[in-house]
C-alpha cells in the first residue's frame, strides 16, 4: 500500500493574519476541500512597523477555535508573549515561535514547558548554530516535539524579501534529528517564487511546506504579495503533490 503522501502530512497553509471570522473560515474550508490538514493563521502579528496591522489578538484565537470546531483541521498560530501562552495553548494545536522571537529565551522556555508541538522559525539573521541552540532551550524545558522552519535569512540581496537557505534543510535535519519545513512565502516575499522554492526545499529533504493563502491577496491586511489566492494554491498544491 502506498504510504501516506508527505504533503498530506505537512502542508501548513492559511492566511498571514486572521482578519475576520469569514475570511478564516472560508480559507480553512477551501483548504480542507483540497485535502490540506494543517491550517495556520496569525493572531498576534510581529510587524516591522507599529503602523501596520497588528493582528486581532484574542479575537483571532476565538476564530481559530471556531475553525477547529467546524473543520477539524490541525491549527497553528504564533505566540509572541509569554503572558498569552495559556490563551494560545487553549486555542490551537501547534504553537509557533516567529523569526523575531527565536532569540527570546524566556519565551522558548515557556513554550518548552507546554505539551504541544512547537514550530520554531529561524531568526532572520540567525546562524544555524544559533537556531539549533534555540531548539535546545525548548528541549531542555521538556518539549522535544519541535518542527524547525527555514523561512529565509537576511542577506545583501534585495530582489527577494529574504534569501531561502536551502542548504540549512539537510544540515538542520542531520544535526538535530528534528523535522524541518520550509516557508517560501516569508522566505522570498514573492508569490511566484513559492512553487520553485517549495520544489527545491522538498528536493533537499524538507518534511513539509508552510505557505500563506488568502481569499483576496490584493486586499490582505498583511503579506498579500506573498500570499496565494485559492486558485493559485490549488495549482501549487497539485504540482507539489505530483512530485511527492
Ligand atoms: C508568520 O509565519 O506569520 C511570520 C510572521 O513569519 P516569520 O516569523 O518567519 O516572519
Ligand atoms: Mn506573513
Amino acid at each position: 500500500m502506498k504510504e501516506q503522501s508527505r504533503m498530506e502530512k505537512m502542508m501548513i497553509a492559511g492566511p498571514c493574519s486572521i482578519e475576520s471570522y469569514g475570511q478564516a473560515m472560508e480559507t480553512a474550508k477551501y483548504l480542507k476541500s483540497l485535502g490540506v490538514k494543517n491550517f495556520r493563521g496569525g493572531a498576534f502579528k510581529p510587524r516591522t512597523s507599529p503602523d501596520s496591522f497588528q493582528g486581532l489578538g484574542r479575537e483571532a484565537l476565538e476564530i481559530m477555535k471556531a475553525v477547529k470546531k467546524e473543520t477539524g483541521l490541525i491549527t497553528s498560530t504564533e505566540v509572541m508573549d509569554g503572558k498569552d501562552i495559556a490563551a494560545v495553548y487553549d486555542a490551537v494545536d501547534i504553537l509557533q515561535i516567529g523569526s523575531r522571537n527565536m532569540h527570546n529565551y524566556t519565551l522558548l522556555q515557556t513554550v518548552g514547558a507546554q505539551d504541544k508541538p512547537i514550530i520554531l522559525k529561524r531568526g532572520m539573521s540567525a546562524t544555524m548554530e544559533e537556531w539549533i541552540k534555540a531548539s535546545e532551550y525548548i528541549r531542555r524545558a521538556g518539549n522535544d516535539n519541535i518542527i524547525m522552519c527555514e523561512r529565509g535569512i537576511r542577506t545583501f540581496d534585495t530582489y527577494t524579501r529574504n534569501t531561502m537557505d536551502i542548504a540549512a534543510i539537510p544540515i538542520i535535519k542531520n544535526e538535530t534529528g528534528l523535522p524541518v519545513i520550509a516557508d517560501p512565502s516569508h522566505g522570498t516575499g514573492r508569490k511566484e517564487l513559492i512553487l520553485p522554492m517549495s520544489k527545491a526545499a522538498l528536493a533537499a529533504g524538507a518534511d513539509g511546506i508552510m505557505v500563506e493563502v488568502h481569499p483576496q491577496p490584493e486586499r490582505a491586511l498583511s503579506d498579500g504579495e506573498q500570499s496565494l489566492s485559492f486558485e493559485e494554491f490549488r495549482y501549487f498544491y497539485r504540482e507539489i503533490k505530483s512530485r511527492d
